[in-house]
């Protein structure tokens, strides 16, 4: 039996509905109209149209429903935009702020920067989020990662060739909606602003990147790509711009390199610009058979079926005072090579937008503290060291090659070396390795206890059909660039905006780009007294 609740508003040709709908309904517009129009007694063809507002799946039960709020049309069609739309007006001549990385923060800096009357000129070390494309398959066909252009650097930053999951566990709503709409201006589909969990998909988010970065020069910005920032320009504890390849970018800095830039931090703390070591996480990349997955979590054997969207997870428990948790996940994708330099080997995860590959992963990680790895007061690069050791050992034991260390998940809790591997999305190739002996014993001996609690939540997960690839180590900036928690400069140097991830204040792509906003904001008020 379906239940469904309706409110009628004002207006009696516009209602809107809340519905609980099987999932074939909620799959197509014409059935969903059709459905409506019978549940309320109306002609099908006074309904005019259909607008999905909201969308959740209710996969509680063995019956799955999906849940809708919709506004139905009777009798007249939509006349409104489906979301505000932000005015960008030419900046031209107007003073300039320097952006530094093309990132979600950078970004979202920069055309917040448009709206509010400044220039941005935007500095990229990496190349446009096209060219890049070539140097990731690269990474596979050669062995070999170009520190400039790979997963983590170039137009888009770390979030370009993703899952592109747009959820946020940020509280302010109002601001992540402003960053799902200038998505969608920018050529995003319009069901992120609808989806509980919504997410646009690697295949997609180049074209929104460009349009994005078309918006900043079509209103006078300027977007350099293949220009490294290599110093600041620093006067008595003020920035007044920086260097980039040896040419100078005069204006206050908007620093938003992410957390893979670890020359930023070295430059900085030579520099004696106040950083500090900042928790992380770390672990592995975790690839089930996509059926699998849908399976356990839809409750039934023929796992997802035609109507239902790749299955979606998330795991957490506590193992001797440390967070244990499932990061980052991507239903129907492909585990990847995210080093960004030689000698390293990083795993990540990205999906398309339809999430119809046969595996689904996820990051599986242990919370690392900066006192778990230093007695003493950690030195601000202790935690980004400790990275560092983690993705060489493991480039190490993967013949050093980009071919990454991996053990099937019941051998690694049972301790035993697998002497075969599944068939796996990355790229490069898998080696066997005994990830339970070489890995820090903090973290391996966690996860192990982890994968158990797992495996007892949800039954046939712990399973040797699925792989640990390792090894995950950028999940969060290990360093914090400190700043001021009103004015976001930094807290020494003036005219400074530490952004975003790499700053230490975002952990994703919407929370990178509603920092970036708030940065360009603090930007503009600084402006205002300094111009
Ligand atoms: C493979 C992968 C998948 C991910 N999937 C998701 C996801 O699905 N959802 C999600 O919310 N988050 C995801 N993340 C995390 C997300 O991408 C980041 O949180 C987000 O991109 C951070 O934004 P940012 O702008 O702060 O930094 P970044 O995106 O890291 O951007 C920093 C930019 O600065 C540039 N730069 C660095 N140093 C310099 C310099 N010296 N001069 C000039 N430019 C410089 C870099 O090239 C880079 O383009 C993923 C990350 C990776 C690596």
């Amino acid at each position: 039996m379906i239940e469904y609740f309706f409110c009628t508003f004002a207006h009696e040709m516009i209602n809107e509905y809340q519905l609980r709908v099987l999932p074939q309904v909620a799959a197509d517009g014409a059935t969903l109209r059709k459905y409506i129009a019978e549940e309320q007694g109306l002609a099908i063809s006074t309904v005019k149209a259909v607008r999905v507002l909201k969308r959740s799946i209710d996969a509680r039960q063995r019956t799955i429903f999906v849940n809708l709020k919709v506004r139905v049309y009777v009798n007249e069609l939509p006349t409104d935009d489906e979301y505000e739309h932000v005015d960008y007006h030419d900046v031209s001549g107007r003073p300039q702020v320097i952006v530094v990385g093309a990132g979600p923060g950078g970004l979202f800096a920069a055309l917040r920067l448009v709206e509010l009357g400044y220039r941005p000129v935007v500095l990229e070390r990496g190349k446009n989020v096209h060219e890049r494309k070539k140097d990731l398959a690269n990474i596979s066909r050669t062995q070999q990662v170009d520190g400039e252009s790979n997963y983590c650097f170039g137009e888009g930053g770390a979030g370009a060739y993703s899952d592109g999951k747009l959820y946020t566990r940020s509280k302010k709503r109002g601001n992540t909606e402003k960053i799902l709409r200038v998505f969608c201006q920018h050529g995003a589909s319009t069901n992120i602003l609808a989806d509980a969990h919504p997410h646009i998909g690697t295949d997609r988010l180049p074209q929104v990147i460009e349009a994005m970065r078309n918006t900043i020069i079509r209103c006078g910005g300027e977007v350099h790509f293949q220009t490294k920032m290599t110093a600041l320009l620093l006067e008595n504890q003020k920035v007044t711009g920086c260097i980039a390849d040896e040419k100078e970018y005069r204006g206050p800095v908007i620093l938003a390199t992410g957390h893979s830039a670890r020359d930023v931090y070295r430059y900085l703390a030579e520099a004696n610009v106040q950083i500090e070591a900042k928790g992380i996480a770390v672990g592995v990349r975790l690839e089930h058979p996509s059926q699998l997955i849908d399976q356990i979590q839809y409750h039934r054997k023929e796992g997802r079926g035609q109507w239902l969207p790749a299955a979606e997870y998330s795991f957490v428990t506590q193992v001797e005072g440390r967070g244990v948790y499932s990061f980052c996940m991507c239903p129907g994708g492909f585990v990847i090579p995210a080093a960004t330099g030689p000698e390293q080997i990083v795993v990540n995860g990205m999906s398309p937008a339809n999430r119809g590959t046969q595996w689904s992963n996820s990051g599986m990680v242990v919370e690392v503290r900066p006192e778990d790895i230093t007695s003493e007061k950690a030195s601000p690069l202790a935690m980004m060291h400790f990275q560092e050791q983690l993705e060489r050992m493991c480039w190490q034991q993967g013949n050093m090659r980009q071919t990454a260390p991996a053990q099937r998940m019941a051998d690694f809790v049972n301790g035993r070396l697998s002497s075969d591997l599944p068939k796996s999305s990355y790229a490069p190739g898998l080696i066997a390795s005994p990830l339970h002996f070489w890995l820090p014993k903090s973290i391996s001996a966690r996860l192990q206890q982890g994968f158990k609690t797992f495996g007892r939540q949800a039954h046939g997960f712990l399973t040797n059909e699925a792989v640990m690839i390792a090894v995950e180590t950028r999940t969060s900036s290990p360093v914090r660039i400190v700043r001021d928690a009103e004015t976001l400069q930094h807290v020494q140097v003036e005219g400074l905006f530490p952004c975003g991830e790499g700053a230490g204040y975002a952990g994703g792509i919407v929370s990178a780009g509603v920092d970036g906003e708030r940065c360009a904001e603090m930007c503009a008020l600084y402006m205002e007294k300094i111009v």
